[in-house]
C-alpha cells in the first residue's frame, strides 16, 4: 500500500482522512495510546518502518535486536502482508498506561494470517509507546 494524501480514507479504516487521523501521528505524536496503535497499524500497511521503531517501548524484547535487524524486520514483514482491515475490541486508557485489544484483518500469500491481540502501550516523556502485546 502506498502512502495516502491526507485526502485519502485512513488505511486503519476510522473512516476519517489521513490528514485527520494517522497522518498527525505519523508527523509528531499520537495524542491517545488508541492513537497511536491505529497509527501503527497504518505504518506497518504503508511501510513506515522507522515510525514502528520510534514507537515501540525501548523494554520490548524486539528493542534487543540491532536496530538493523528490526528494520529488516519490519520491511520485510510489510512487503508480504496485505493488510485487509483493523477492529478495536476494547480499549483502556489510563494516564501513563493503556490497553487496546484489536483484531487486525491480515493476509500473507494468500492465507489468513489475522490475529487478536491486548497491547499494552506506556507514556513516556509525553509520547505513548507500544510496550507489549498478547494474543487472545
Ligand atoms: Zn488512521
Amino acid at each position: 500500500m502506498k502512502l495516502p494524501t491526507s485526502k485519502e480514507a485512513c488505511p486503519c479504516e476510522s473512516g476519517k482522512t489521513y490528514g485527520a487521523c494517522c497522518q498527525i501521528a505519523h508527523q509528531g505524536k499520537a495524542p491517545t495510546a488508541l492513537a497511536l496503535m491505529r497509527s501503527r497499524y497504518c505504518a506497518y500497511a504503508i511501510g513506515l518502518v522507522d515510525y514502528i521503531v520510534r514507537t515501540t517501548h525501548p523494554l520490548n524484547r524486539e528493542a534487543a535486536k540491532s536496530l538493523e535487524e528490526r528494520k529488516k524486520e519490519i520491511e520485510q514483514f510489510c512487503k508480504s502482508t496485505d493488510f485487509k482491515g483493523l477492529k478495536i475490541l476494547d480499549v483502556q486508557e489510563g494516564e501513563t498506561k493503556s490497553t487496546v485489544t484489536f483484531t487486525a484483518f491480515l493476509s500473507q500469500a494468500g492465507k489468513d494470517f489475522s490475529f487478536t491481540e491486548k497491547s499494552t502501550f506506556e507514556k513516556v516523556l509525553g509520547s505513548w509507546l507500544y510496550w507489549c502485546g498478547e494474543f487472545s
